[in-house]
Formats: structure tokens, C-alpha cells, sequence
């Protein structure tokens, strides 16, 4: 395991690359509460080979950093754009410019450094708690219905376990399978600053792997899947 370290004013964020010898998936993890998924990233990368980034601070959702004497939030997957950080600077604490361009910096030197934009595909790990977001939030009734261009809800399986995606032949693939499965709507999905929308719109596809937070075994098995579907 390396560690980069990145600095948003007094503040110090690391990354933690977790590296394993093979041409597997590279996978983010940008929610520092949410390890069940790093440690089915892990088992991924022990067993086909990859890496996972995962993102240390505080042990929480947020990034908050000190800056001209007061304290900034904001939630790392909403910083990709220039919205994103707005929005996400104002609902999690305050907006400012120089706060602004310190998580602007954040997030282009946390693409370059990794060389993000250059992957073919994007894994992202994230956990969810029994609470009310789940695969449901993107029906049409819910919070994030208008972004989606089609879904696939089993009632069989734990409503907050589900897949992401931002390509039909994914889509298409995990649905047959039976997955929870959104397909983000690229044409109308608001620019929310996220790493969906971020990837989407330079072309690169996205897949995000949402488990519940108990659910390791659940999580696992997905990222095999993963693997598999980018293999055939
Ligand atoms: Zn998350």
C-alpha cells in the first residue's frame, strides 16, 4: 500500500493505493465511511489483481479543511465540476472563492494523479445503511428518477444492493443476471459534480457498486461480476 498525500489548505487528505500484481479493475472509494466496500475491493484485488484508492481523513463521509480560519465541508463524489462544488460547499457548510478553488485543485490533482481519465473503465465502491436511499430512489417516484434512463428492481434481492452504470451494454448485462441495475440517463443527468456525471461526459465508462453495509459477501460477489462482465 502506497499513500499520496494531498492537501486542501491546513488540512491533509491521503489516499491509500492498494495495489495487487494483474490487469484487474481500478476502484474508488471516496467515502471514508464506507470500508465494507474497500474490503470487498481488496478481496477483489487479492484474488484477479488491480487496485483500490481509498480516500483517509476522518473517518467520515465529509472532507472538512481549515482555510483563512474557519472550516469547510464538502462531499467528495460532488467536486468534478464547477456546480458540484458550489452546491455541495453551500449545502455542507459555506461557499467561498477561495474555498472553491482549494477543492477545484483537490479534485483535479486527485484525476491526474492517478491518471484517472486514462482508465477504460471506472469502479466506484460504495456502501449504503438501511435508510432511505436504496435502488428505490431511482424509480420514477424517487429523489432521482429524472436522471435515469432505465431500471431493474428484483425484489429478491436487498433493495440496497445495486449497480450504477452509465453504459446499456452494462446495463443490459447485469439486468440479465437479475442485479438491481440503474442505467443513468446521460443526456438529462444534472451536472451534480459526481464522478457518474464526471466520467459520462468524457467518455469513459462507470460502473458503481452500491452494497449494503452488512453485506460483504454481497459486495464481493458483485465486483466478481464486474470483473467477469468487463472480461467477456
Ligand atoms: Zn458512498
Amino acid at each position: 500500500m502506497t499513500k499520496v498525500t494531498f492537501k486542501l489548505g491546513k488540512t491533509e487528505i491521503q489516499a491509500l493505493v492498494h495495489q495487487a500484481d494483474g490487469a484487474g479493475l481500478t476502484m474508488l472509494n471516496v467515502h471514508d465511511d464506507e470500508d465494507t466496500s474497500v474490503q470487498a475491493g481488496l478481496a477483489n484485488i487479492q484474488k484477479y489483481g488491480g487496485r483500490v484508492i481509498e480516500l483517509a481523513h476522518s473517518g467520515e463521509r465529509l472532507i472538512t479543511f481549515g482555510l483563512g480560519g474557519r472550516n469547510y465541508s464538502f462531499d467528495p463524489n460532488r467536486i468534478f465540476s464547477d456546480t458540484g462544488i458550489a452546491e455541495t460547499l453551500k449545502l455542507q457548510s459555506a461557499w467561498s472563492a477561495e474555498a472553491h478553488a482549494e477543492v477545484r485543485a483537490f479534485a483535479a490533482a486527485y484525476l491526474s494523479r492517478f491518471a484517472l481519465e486514462s482508465e477504460p473503465v471506472i469502479v466506484a465502491l460504495h456502501n449504503t445503511m438501511e435508510g432511505p436511499f436504496s435502488v428505490e430512489s431511482f424509480l420514477p417516484a424517487g429523489n432521482y428518477g429524472s436522471s435515469v434512463a432505465e431500471i431493474q428492481v428484483n425484489p429478491e434481492r436487498s433493495k440496497f444492493d445495486f449497480f450504477y452504470v452509465t453504459n446499456r451494454r452494462f446495463f443490459e448485462y447485469l439486468k440479465r443476471l437479475d442485479f438491481n441495475v440503474v442505467l443513468q440517463d446521460n443526456e438529462r443527468v444534472a451536472d451534480d459534480g459526481s464522478l457518474s456525471v464526471h466520467f459520462s461526459r468524457k467518455g469513459i465508462p462507470y460502473i458503481n457498486v452500491e452494497a449494503e453495509v452488512r453485506h460483504l459477501p454481497a459486495q464481493i460477489e458483485m465486483l466478481k461480476v464486474v470483473r467477469e462482465m468487463l472480461a467477456g
